[in-house]
């Protein structure tokens, strides 16, 4: 008998590579079905049967949360004034980071 299937998680066409290859090492089956929204993009939906839908959400949510760190690390720090990323660092109580540029010297505080 073939259960229900499930959509764990809608994302960009294309982007369901890293999912699958999650998924395929929890040994949990996916389909992946391409849907175009109203504005004329492609999403492709990842569905699995309905007895593996919470395992397979526990795989997505964990690949979110590693994407938006990744992401976090890609959005750097820039000096305000000449746009180096050349600096050190030290920690403030009160301000958080303070960064000292040392091409131009400049203190800045994000
Ligand atoms: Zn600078």
């Amino acid at each position: 008998m073939i259960g229900r299937m499930k959509t764990i998680a809608s994302v960009e066409f294309g982007q369901t590579g890293e999912i699958l290859a999650r998924l395929k090492k929890q040994a949990i089956p996916a389909e992946i079905r391409t849907v175009t929204q109203d504005s004329g993009l492609e999403m492709s939906e990842i569905i699995v049967e309905d007895s593996y839908f919470d395992h397979g959400c526990d795989v997505v949510e964990a690949w979110d949360a590693e994407r938006l760190a990744e992401q976090k690390k890609m959005s750097r720090v820039y000096c305000r004034r000449c746009g180096s990323q050349n600096y050190d660092w030290t920690w403030d109580e009160r301000l958080g980071y303070i960064y000292k540029c040392k091409d131009c010297g400049d203190d800045f505080v994000t």
